[in-house]
């Protein structure tokens, strides 16, 4: 008896990145669960160790804010990845519009991303493809971290596919300039682009191509001048942008507290080494002062 015979396959879910998703009932436990299925046949032979030493560590990951990932195996020429089923995604929620977030809510949406964020970042561990559509939401309401570590185990998402071109929306400034070398900061960046959208209810800043999405930060919070970001000049891809200054950020979220401002600029510090933590902004007083953030059973889900 294989290991896949524990699962008994319905529907499929979608087409995500790196395979297809099913949804299937596990009979060992009787839970409904989402199954990622990822051809390793794309991959060269030394790539497969390293995923399947690297997909080990991420089964060790369990905090209530990162979804489960309950089992792994091989099938056919194909990995497969056993997930905790999840109702729901931050997309559905942002992009409902019978749905009112108020701003508890969405204290309590980038509260859970956050604590997700920070005991994932504490294990050095980032995930490098942050998105509302990587936000999962639960049956009782918890948002869940999906695919955490997948970008780096099985490459950057393949671009030809339209949804993922998406993840530029969320691209910290040291990665489009080209940084080789980065960490959590570039998940820290992208949350904030999370945060801002729940605000707006629309993705906050909508690049087309890499060069636009620069325009598009620069436009927000001014272009950086050297003694905000001493490192800049010297990543790959660095070009001399026009100098724009930075509009009020008020102007930009005329709506937010301005405990929610103050944690939103922090989030979206140019200097990857000057930029707040996911643990840093947990301790910001946005949360520890009134609203104070809805019990996830109560927060407001697509029907
Ligand atoms: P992407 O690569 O575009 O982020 P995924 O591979 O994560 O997409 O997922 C593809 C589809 O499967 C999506 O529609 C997503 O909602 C669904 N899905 C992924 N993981 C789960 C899960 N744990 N529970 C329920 N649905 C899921």
């Amino acid at each position: 008896k294989s290991a896949a015979d524990r699962y008994l396959k319905r529907e499929i879910l979608g087409e995500g990145t790196y395979g297809v998703v099913y949804k299937a009932i596990d009979t060992k436990t009787r839970r409904i669960v989402a199954i990622k299925k990822i051809r390793l046949g794309k991959y060269k032979e030394g790539v497969n160790f390293t995923a399947l030493r690297e997909i080990k560590l991420l089964k060790e990951l369990q905090d209530p804010n990162i979804i489960e990932l309950i089992d792994t195996f091989t099938d056919k020429g194909s990995l497969n990845l056993v997930f905790e089923f999840m109702e729901s995604d931050l997309e559905a929620v942002i992009r409902d519009r019978n749905i009112v977030l108020s701003p508890s809510d969405t204290k309590s949406y980038l509260q859970m991303t956050l604590k997700g964020l920070a005991y994932c970042h504490k294990k050095w561990v980032l995930h490098r493809d942050m998105k509302p559509n990587n936000l999962l939401i639960a049956a009782d309401g918890q948002l869940k971290l999906a695919d955490f570590g997948l970008a780096r185990i099985f490459g950057s998402p393949d671009r030809r596919f339209t949804h993922q071109v998406f993840a530029r929306w969320y691209r910290a400034p040291e990665l489009l300039f080209g940084a080789k070398q980065y960490g959590s900061g570039v998940d820290v960046w992208a949350t904030g682009c999370i945060f801002a959208e729940l605000l707006l209810r629309r993705p906050f800043l909508q690049g087309s191509s890499d060069i636009d999405q620069l325009g598009k930060i620069f436009a927000a919070f001014g272009t950086p001048t050297p003694s905000q970001w001493l490192d800049m000049v010297f990543l790959p891809e660095y070009v001399e942008y026009q100098i724009v200054p930075a509009p009020p950020l008020r102007s930009l979220f005329p709506m937010a507290s301005d405990d929610a401002l103050d944690l939103l600029s922090k989030m979206f510090t140019y200097d990857p080494k000057a930029r707040i933590s996911a643990q840093q902004a947990l301790e910001h007083r946005y949360f520890s002062t009134v609203p104070a953030p809805t019990k996830p059973a109560l927060l407001p889900r697509p029907p």
